[in-house]
């Protein structure tokens, strides 16, 4: 059975968001709304339930502008600050709930998050029974292994963003791979059939060495290996303008901007 949901991109900017602070660049001066790009992050919504992929810095302003007021669960892709930074925000989800929230990582992201957020996992409601600070309990998910949250079935899908292990998400026939520089190949295999693709392209060209992030160079490889029928970049730093983007790549090939909805049908893999 398919379920209709539809993807949000909260943000689809790089660590530290565009316009860059103090950055006087043609992007981040340039007043163009579609280069106005939030920390990394998508938001998944069927009729019944609403999954939040990462949690960063931006997230309060993500939740006022593209009004979502609670999800039922957090996912995180990996524990770097651009994508964990604003978990505080999940005390307002922990009140419209009024209950803990589930945050779904692999063993090392769950160990980093519980590392930077220890207050979070702690009993300490007050005694009117409201939610003075945010309130979370980890479940570990498993590499390239389904896992179901209401009815939105998502599929974990392993790559590596330097030395660290990154998930990116397959529901149904689209893909979310943010915050990579290599996908194995055996993640390459859950990737083929896409109808959408959101992937990792931090710059046009990555020239220093140990790259964590994926260049134009690379992610038009994947882009040109998986086939899916249309992609958007996601992860872009300020050297990339979106009209300056939108006329280097191929017609199925497009910068995503924050805000940008994109219909999907969760099924079971
Ligand atoms: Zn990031
Ligand atoms: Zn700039
Ligand atoms: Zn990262």
């Amino acid at each position: 059975m398919s379920i209709p949901a539809t993807v949000t991109v909260l943000g689809c900017g790089n660590s530290m968001g565009t316009p860059v602070i103090g950055c006087s660049c043609a992007v981040c001066t340039g007043g163009n709304p579609k280069n106005m790009r939030m920390r990394a992050s998508i938001l998944i919504e069927s009729a019944t339930t609403k999954v939040l992929i990462d949690c960063g810095p931006d997230v309060r302003y993500q939740a006022l502008k593209f009004g979502f007021t609670t999800v039922d669960a957090v996912v995180l892709t990996h524990a770097h600050a651009d994508h964990i930074g604003g978990a505080d925000e999940i005390r307002n989800f922990n009140i419209a709930n009024n209950d803990w929230m589930v945050v779904y990582g692999d063993i090392e992201t769950l160990r980093e998050f519980a590392h930077r957020c220890d207050y979070m996992f702690h009993n300490s409601r007050n005694v009117d029974g409201n939610w003075f600070k945010p309130c979370v309990i980890a479940s570990r998910i498993e590499h390239n292994k389904a896992l179901t949250i209401g009815d939105i079935t998502l599929l974990p899908i392993h790559a590596k963003h330097g030395r660290m292990d990154v998930l990116g998400f397959r529901i149904g026939d689209f893909a979310y791979m943010t915050d990579c520089h290599l996908i194995p190949e055996a993640s390459l295999a859950l990737m083929q059939g896409l109808d959408t693709l959101i992937i990792d392209c931090v710059n046009w060209e990555i020239t220093h060495p140990s790259p964590t992030h994926s260049d134009w160079v690379n992610t038009a490889k994947w882009i040109e290996q998986l086939a899916p029928k249309t992609a958007f970049l996601t992860h872009m730093s300020h050297h990339m303008d979106y009209a300056d983007t939108e006329a280097r790549t191929p017609a199925h090939v497009h910068p995503a901007h924050d805000g940008l909805r994109i219909d999907v049908l969760s099924r079971s893999f």
